[in-house]
């Protein structure tokens, strides 16, 4: 089944509004065997979505909208579909009573101006909105599905999971489209690259290979009739895979690396304490997403300024005779935390988050040393010069730090 999704509203168009609808169906589609082709982002312009309509219907099975179905003028989505498919709208008493209703519940009278979202033709089965006035349409013509769903992204995620995905899934039955992604560190994209050239190429399953933030990624995708013909189809590649990358892979599909640290230090009844400077603390945040934190994370002290990191515990002669930023410092901030906050394992970060460079250091190095079992190790990193990057990059790269740390430390 060949999708596309329209993204309707001049909002989007200036950049004023990101189209996040967009993405949140299109991670969902795979799993319901329908395969997305094109994402179109548009004004809200009558003849313009009415011509895009034509379009689809020519080129896709499901077209799948959001936006446009607010009461004003400018919400044309109803309008449009309504022209393309050469019927017209009327409004459906029932609706309107259910809106109405809806208002009161509220304490409100529903504005006249409302009334227009009920309006439904013919080739139209209503998609209750529990978050919203604005219901959506499940439209089908000449073997084409459209569904318009709100542009409110909690309105739409709810319709989109609670009436729209489910009834695709039905109609989508055949294909199963599966991924799995396997998450590497230490090595780089053209070394993960050749540890595995054998399995490029191939078509189903199809391995791609993506360089992100925590790491370069592997990702198995196939196409089979069954859930279980997809599992059996990805089991050989993922056994070479893993043959091949075995301890550079420190997570699978969603799993983060707060989480795999988590998971480790709960297994191993250890504790973990932070000292961080450029990183503002990102790294405490990050590691208190996870829940039970609380069973493993001392806590993190920030220590922006420098004689603040001597306060806490590190010598002003080695911060003078190193440089704040140096691998020295981060390994001492590491330490001393450990033995403030009386942790196993001490994480200390320092580092020019920029945009530019200080004391010679050049922005976007930033060095994380890891105390445990009376060890200190230190790595550096260099980030593009953008400090919400550099921070985030710092926090994941030292958290990866520890967790190979901890594998090591049991062999
Ligand atoms: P609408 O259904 O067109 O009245 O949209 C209502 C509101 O939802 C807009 O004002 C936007 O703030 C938001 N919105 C619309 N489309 C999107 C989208 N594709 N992604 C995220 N937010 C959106
Ligand atoms: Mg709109």
């Amino acid at each position: 089944m060949r999708a596309e999704i329209l993204a309707f509203g001049t909002e989007l168009l200036m950049g004023e509004t990101v189209d996040t609808n967009s993405a949140h169906i299109a991670a969902s589609l795979p799993a319901l065997g329908v395969d997305l082709h094109t994402v179109t982002i548009m004004g809200d312009e009558m003849a313009d979505m009415v011509d895009m309509f034509r379009k689809c219907m020519t080129r896709s099975d499901v077209i799948i909208c959001t936006g446009g179905l607010g009461p004003t003028k400018d919400d044309l989505t109803r309008e449009a579909i309504a022209e393309c498919f050469g019927e017209t709208i009327t409004l459906d008493p029932d609706l309107i009573a259910a809106m109405e209703q809806n208002f009161r519940n509220r304490g409100q009278e529903m504005p006249e101006t409302n009334k227009k979202q009920a309006g439904v033709i013919p080739s139209v089965t209503v998609l209750p909105n529990p978050r919203g006035t604005a219901p959506g349409w499940w439209a089908e013509k000449d073997g084409v599905i459209i569904i318009a769903m709100p542009g409110v992204p909690g309105e739409m995620v709810l319709m989109w999971a609670q009436q729209a995905a489910p009834r695709l899934k039905e109609r989508a039955q055949g294909t199963v489209i599966m991924s799995r992604t396997f998450k590497t560190i230490g090595l780089g994209e053209a070394a993960v690259g050749e540890y595995v050239s054998g399995l490029f190429g191939r078509e189903n399953p199809y391995l791609g290979i993506y360089a992100r933030q925590d790491g370069i990624h592997l990702r198995i995708i196939t196409r089979a009739a069954s859930q279980e013909e997809a599992l059996d189809l990805i089991a050989p590649m993922e056994a070479e895979i893993r043959a091949a990358l075995d301890s550079a892979i420190w997570g699978i599909d969603d799993e983060t690396p707060e989480e795999r640290v988590g998971a480790l230090l709960t297994e191993r009844g250890l504790t973990l304490a932070a000292m961080e400077s450029c990183t503002g603390g990102l790294l405490a945040s990050t590691v208190t997403d996870v829940p039970g934190a609380s069973r493993y994370f001392r806590g993190s002290l920030v220590t922006y300024a420098t004689e603040v990191k001597s306060i806490a515990g590190v010598a002003p002669a080695l911060i003078e005779e190193h440089g704040v930023v140096s691998a020295e410092v981060a390994c001492a901030m590491a330490e001393a935390v450990r033995d403030a906050l009386e942790a196993d394992v001490g994480i200390g970060i320092t580092g020019v988050a920029g945009p530019g460079p200080q004391d010679g250091i050049p922005a976007g190095t930033v060095f994380a040393g890891v105390a445990m079992n009376g060890a200190v190790e230190s790595t550096v990193m260099r980030f593009p010069p953008d400090r919400p990057l550099v921070k985030r990059r710092a926090v994941v790269m030292a958290l990866l730090q520890v967790y190979r740390m901890l594998l090591e430390s049991q062999q």
